[in-house]
């Protein structure tokens, strides 16, 4: 019973969580899309002729504010001073500031900028070259939201541009020290990295303690709709004429997807018996999007089952040399549970393992327990699936709302530790009493288990003294393009001087 308890506020907590860091990514997509707006009107500008604040040239920069959605005025800088901007000469030229943040690329910000032509609060200047743009900060955090969020974008220095609510200095101090998410006294909070800044979001703790399980599983799905809406909003404004379903439409008919590999070690040995393949969708500028962020939209319009496809495909053709060459070694890939239950990529997986000469036991399925609708119809898939010689992992384990009865009901072979039990190990000793629970259930199922997202060598250590066979975490490596990840395994096998090298 008390198992069940903890199990159950770290379910709600997971979810609150995740609640939150969709939001800071909404808000650091917002900050991205500002900046790009007002470096759109920068080149603009810059590609204009006149430089002379003659009337052509103001009215020029003022048609180039009226375009721009984020931006409130242009400036011009003669000799380190400004001279004009997009209302006017000024009859006495302002000696322009010292920029407070540089972007690279010849871009830098100057925080808290008082117009002296309008009134206005601060404002948040982008510059480069002669040109100044005056940024609405409020523009950067203008997410829709509860009304109980706090949003904010700051430097990681801690210096705050803008915050919809209140928030204690330290909190933001300590988001910003923890960069991702996490889970205070008071607070659940999180974190994203956008531009040279982090987007953040904050809500109070209190509603979910005082919450019972059932009114937040109640509460959940509405949220998870409405930050998905927002996810394919923000995109779609990004690329300004297609909606979010066309744009991941065309990313996957042009296969503007890769796949990462992070590796999977067994922990007696150190050796990397496996890797998992992590979906990534390349960007125009070079960053990646996350899956976290296309996943979800992907599944609400029904376009997951063609990712499944590619991944797979694609999973085949890198990783199939490796696969015949090494028979211990395997590859995880994560199937959504609405394939899972139909089966639908079976026979398309059964061709392309045959044709590269894998076994099928060197295919783990990865599928996440709280994402069966139809039970009885994911079970008979997973029979199938094994009767067809693949491995099936629960990924996440205890996070989802029936861990318990469906490890009954399910064929398994592997588990794997979600990693906020991984988190908790050291850190946390109401959470860490969760872990040794999971795992001594898994050792009387006779389940193979994964701890994933280790990160320290306490946790390895821990992990490895409870008998976990294996284990990936970014103590060990994050996950590599398929060419870094060869040279890992070779490396890796070298190290232990196991097999000879691979190539
Ligand atoms: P997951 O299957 O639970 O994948 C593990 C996630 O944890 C990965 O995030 C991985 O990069 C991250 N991770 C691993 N070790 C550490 C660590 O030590 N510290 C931290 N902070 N993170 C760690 P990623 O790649 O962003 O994937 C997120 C989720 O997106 C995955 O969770 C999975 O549910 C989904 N996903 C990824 N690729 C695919 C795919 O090809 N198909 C489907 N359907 N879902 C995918
Ligand atoms: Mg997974
Ligand atoms: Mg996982």
């Amino acid at each position: 019973m008390i198992m069940l308890s903890h199990v159950q506020q770290i379910r709600i907590l997971k979810e609150e969580q995740k609640y939150v860091s969709d939001y800071a990514r909404l808000t650091a997509m917002r900050v991205d899309l500002t900046l790009d707006n007002a470096k759109q009107a920068l080149v603009r500008v810059e590609a204009e002729r006149n430089a002379d604040c003659s009337p052509e040239h103001i009215r020029r920069m003022g048609q180039i504010v009226l375009d721009a959605h984020s931006i409130q005025d242009i400036g011009f800088f003669r000799n380190g001073h400004l001279v004009c901007t997009s209302l006017g000469g000024l009859s006495t030229p302002i000696p322009q500031r010292r920029p407070d943040m540089d972007l690279g690329q010849g871009y830098s910000l100057v925080f808290a900028v008082e117009p002296k032509l309008f009134r206005s609060k601060p404002l948040v200047e982008l510059r480069r070259g002669n040109y100044g743009v005056l940024i609405r900060s409020g523009r950067l955090i203008d997410v829709v939201t509860d009304t109980g969020m706090t949003l904010g974008v700051a430097t990681n220095q801690g210096h705050v541009l803008e915050l919809s609510g209140t928030a204690e200095p330290q909190l933001i101090r300590a988001l910003l020290a923890r960069q991702n998410a996490g889970i205070g006294d008071r607070y659940v909070f999180a974190s994203h990295r956008a531009a040279g800044l982090a987007a953040f979001a904050i809500v109070d703790r209190e509603p979910a303690q005082t919450m019972s399980g059932s009114d937040w599983r109640e509460m959940l799905p509405l949220s998870l709709v409405i930050s998905t809406a927002l996810i394919g909003i923000v995109i779609w404004v990004s690329r300004q004429q297609l909606s979010p379903e066309k744009t991941l439409e065309l990313a996957i008919q042009k296969r503007e997807f890769v796949v990462h590999y992070q590796p999977i070690v067994e922990l007696s040995t150190g050796r990397c018996v496996a890797a998992e393949a992590l979906l990534r969708w390349p960007q125009r500028k070079g960053e990646m999007m996350n899956p976290d962020t296309f996943i979800p939209l992907a599944e609400a319009t029904g376009l997951i089952s063609r990712l499944t496809d590619l991944v797979i495909e694609i999973v085949m053709k890198e990783m199939g040399s490796l696969l015949r060459n090494d028979r211990h070694f395997h590859i995880s890939i994560n199937i959504p549970a609405g394939d899972m239950e139909s089966g639908r990529f079976l026979p398309g997986l059964a061709a392309v393992v045959r044709k590269e000469g894998v076994d099928p036991s060197q295919v783990w399925l990865e599928v996440t327990e709280g994402g069966f609708i139809n039970a009885d119809a994911a079970i008979n898939a997973i029979k199938a699936a094994r009767a067809a010689g693949y491995q099936i992992t629960i990924d996440d384990f205890g996070t989802g709302y029936s861990s318990l009865s469906l490890l009954e009901g399910l064929p398994l072979d592997a588990l794997k530790i979600d990693k906020s039990f991984i988190d908790a190990i050291g850190r946390d000793a109401a959470k860490s009493v969760v872990a040794p629970h999971i795992i001594a259930m898994a050792h009387d199922l006779k389940l193979c288990m994964i701890a994933e997202g280790i990160e320290t060598s306490e946790q390895e250590a821990y992990v490895k003294e409870a008998n976990v066979q294996l284990g990936q975490g970014w103590l060990f490596s994050k996950a590599l393009p398929s060419e870094q990840f060869r040279a890992f395994y070779n490396r890796n096998r070298a190290a232990a001087q196991l097999q000879p090298d691979f190539t």
